[in-house]
């Protein structure tokens, strides 16, 4: 406590002790600016602080209100808050308090809460908060490189390996791309497996070298303990304009870059173009339309007969989706498919349609099936036997009369999962066809793997009969391999009496095509079977 002419009147021994000083450096009547000047000369602050601006501390907290707090960094690197308040009559109480604790828990909040636990890195809010800075200081002749990246196959490692390997993938990856800037760029971190670099750059052409270094900084193989891991890693650039005044903008139209470069393949750069943007726009329009289409019935099913080689008579009908825009008409599965797979709405869209075919195919002879097209998506989703399961017993359909249609990439991805759905299906009736034959990397030895009961030989060999004579030989090998395994083989696709006969001669079972019938509504399929009936009375 100090008295209206500033001279110390009462200290306590808390105070000594905070300050490290003996009861020998302090007397009554001192005044506060001796403290001051013994505190340091004991060297108790932090180097430089001079004893002017302590007293002068003092002074403007004691002017300014009635307890303001300062805040004093010791040498030690405590932190010590200083309160002075005034008391009537003139005189003032210092309180001293030693806050280091507090101060590092908030420090330690203040910064986990701009940076990404994992990595270590800057996170999102700091980006933006750099970010902006950096695009305030211009500096003549460089422009700021916004770079949004993307790792490739980051997915399979993850759910392939675990947890604990992807996180520590994803911590060798931030490493890799610090090593790969100089000091004032920021690397940072937005989540997942995607990344930011900020980086000031002279020209496009340099920002496009740092995403090539940057890519193949992540793209070269990790060894975790033996474990060699490879992925790959795609970018999108933009470069700061004269107007651009909030990074915002900026992260969006990378991003944007960071799309097209993923579309066109992966393990690529892309910068970003205005008309990127009405692409992307155009996109969302269209994944929202298709979600919509669902909630509102703008899809239908059309069935596609498939038919047996030797007798032509209807075996089956394939079940396939049309969505039906009220401004582009009737909509091919072929556009709108892999979207519907990549929002995830796929799902959705499947168990409609197979529920819709198992209720139209009820109503056709007992001896004709129906097969449907079933997305690696959909087989990866728990319930997915259960639902085929339901489907059936609510519509009263026999499972020997479903065919479900599987590609190859329900086997490339997590297959012992899908491998023991498959079986369970099959294990109920259900017959389990192989689809689009041949065009993968590794059909045959599928083959092996699964018990299928069909082989739908893709219609890309067929368009080449009587034109290349590898494709007759690969059909006949397919066929042949079909046979051996007990397995029925169909061709997609003939279009043709020559495309017919070649194939019925190499002894395929089935086929399927334009020839016989194209895709038509259901209310169509009447008629068919009408005209197959009489068929098979004038024979
Ligand atoms: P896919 O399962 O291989 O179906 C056969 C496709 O070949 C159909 O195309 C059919 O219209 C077409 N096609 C049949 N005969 C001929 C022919 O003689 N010549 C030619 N050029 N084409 C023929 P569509 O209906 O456009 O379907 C394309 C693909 O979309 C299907 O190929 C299938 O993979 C997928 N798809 C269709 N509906 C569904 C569905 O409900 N779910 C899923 N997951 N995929 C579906
Ligand atoms: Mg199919
Ligand atoms: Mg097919």
């Amino acid at each position: 406590m100090f008295d209206a002419d500033r001279r110390l009147l009462v200290w306590n021994k808390r105070y000594l002790e905070i300050f490290g000083l003996e009861t020998h450096h302090l007397h009554v009547g001192m005044s506060q600016r001796q403290i001051i000047e013994i505190l340091v000369d004991l060297e108790r602050y932090k180097s430089g602080t001079t004893v002017d601006a302590l007293s002068e501390g003092t002074r403007t907290s004691l002017i300014e209100g009635q307890a303001t707090s300062i805040l004093r960094e010791l040498a030690d690197g405590r932190t010590v808050s200083a309160t002075h308040r005034a008391m009537s009559g003139g005189g003032w109480v210092a309180t001293f308090e030693d806050v280091t604790e507090r101060r590092r828990n908030e420090d330690r909040i203040t910064y986990m809460a701009r940076h990404d636990a994992l990595t270590d890195l800057p996170n999102r809010v700091a980006l933006h908060e750099i970010g902006n800075a950096m695009l305030g200081q211009r500096m003549a002749g460089r422009s700021l490189a916004v770079l949004c990246l993307d790792l490739d196959r980051f997915k399979p490692v993850n759910d392939g390996f675990g947890h604990a390997t992807g996180d520590r993938l994803l911590r060798c990856v931030a490493q890799r791309l610090q090593r790969q800037v100089r000091d004032g760029a920021i690397v940072a971190r937005m989540g997942g497996d995607e990344f930011v670099v900020m980086h000031r750059v002279k020209a496009l052409a340099d920002a496009e070298a740092l995403a090539r270094r940057l890519i193949a900084a992540a793209s070269a193989p990790f060894d975790f303990d033996g474990l060699r891991i490879e992925i790959g890693m795609s970018a999108g650039i933009v470069l700061s304009g004269k107007d651009d005044g909030d990074v915002t903008q900026l992260l969006q139209n990378a991003d944007l870059a960071l799309y097209q470069a993923k579309s066109d393949g992966r393990g690529t750069y892309r910068v970003f173009e205005p008309q990127m943007d009405e692409s992307a726009r155009a996109r969302l329009n269209l994944e929202r339309e298709l979600r919509d289409a669902l909630t509102n019935g703008c899809f239908e099913v059309h069935y596609q007969p498939l038919v047996d080689l030797s007798s032509n008579h209807v075996m089956g009908l394939e079940a396939l989706v049309r969505w039906r825009h009220a401004e582009h008409g009737l909509v091919s599965p072929a556009v709108f498919i892999p979207i519907a797979e990549e929002i995830g709405l796929i799902v959705q869209l499947g168990e409609w349609v197979l529920r819709k075919a198992c209720q139209d195919a009820v109503r056709w002879p007992r001896h004709v099936r129906v097969a449907v097209n079933v997305s690696a998506h959909q087989l990866r989703q728990r319930n997915f036997t259960t639902m085929v399961l339901s489907a059936l017993s609510e519509s009263g359909l026999d499972p020997k009369r479903l065919e479900l249609e599987i590609t190859e990439s329900v086997l490339l991805d997590d297959s012992d999962a899908n491998l023991e759905t498959l079986h369970a299906l099959r294990g109920g009736g259900v017959r389990i066809a192989m689809d689009d034959f041949g065009t993968g990397y590794s059909s045959i030895s599928y083959l092996r793997r699964f018990p299928f009961d069909k082989i739908k030989i893709d219609r890309s060999f067929v368009r080449e009969i009587g034109e290349k004579p590898e494709a007759v030989a690969i059909i006949r090998a397919i066929i042949g391999l079909g046979q051996s395994l007990n397995m029925t083989t169909l061709v997609e696709g003939i279009e043709t009496d020559l495309q017919r006969s070649a194939v019925l001669a190499e002894g395929a079972n089935e086929m399927q095509g334009f020839l016989f019938s194209p895709p038509r509504p259901a209310s169509e399929i009447d008629a068919l079977f009408r005209a197959d009936h009489a068929r098979n009375e004038a024979a």
